[in-house]
């Protein structure tokens, strides 16, 4: 899955001189739907890449528990303030709009995101600062 969502974005990544860099376990099972979540980890690294500068580093986690399985996409650009953060997920919300124009898009990502994460009776977490980069991480329970 995360081969095929690399598959996806590697030219746009690779435009920018950025390298992406996944660290997971061999083998991990789990009852999901592939299209959906391929669906979002697209998004999550179409914005990592998106929103980070050039010759930079994008970087995706895997981790597993025995009750969860967690996905963290983490770069190194623009970041996010923090009075962002709450209202992220909302449909067509956009940090800025000027630049976000001229980078193109919906404003939809993340909001897709968020329904596939719950979908699978997960949920999305982000951590960010301004100027250092953002985390977002899908937490998925095993059933
Ligand atoms: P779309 O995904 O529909 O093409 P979009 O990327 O603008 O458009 P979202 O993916 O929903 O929309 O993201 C919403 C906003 O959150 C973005 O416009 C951007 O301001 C901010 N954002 C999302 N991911 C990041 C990130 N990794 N770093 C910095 N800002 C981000
Ligand atoms: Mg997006």
């Amino acid at each position: 899955l995360l081969r095929s969502t690399m598959g996806i974005i590697v030219a746009k990544a690779e435009e920018k001189h950025i390298l992406v860099e996944v660290v997971c376990p061999d083998e991990i099972s789990a009852d999901i739907n592939l299209p959906l979540l391929e669906q979002a980890f697209v998004n999550l690294l179409d914005n990592a890449v998106k929103y980070s500068n050039p010759d930079s580093r994008v970087r995706i986690r895997t981790v597993c528990s025995d009750t969860v399985i967690s996905i963290s996409f983490q770069d190194t650009g623009i970041g996010i303030a923090k009075e962002h953060l709450p209202r992220l997920f909302e449909r067509f919300y956009r940090v800025d709009k000027s630049r976000s124009r001229k980078q193109g898009g919906t404003g939809l990502g993340l909001a897709i995101v968020k329904h596939i994460a719950a979908a699978h009776n997960g949920y999305i977490t982000v951590s960010s600062e301004i100027g250092k980069g953002s985390v977002f991480t899908i937490h998925l329970p095993i059933a």
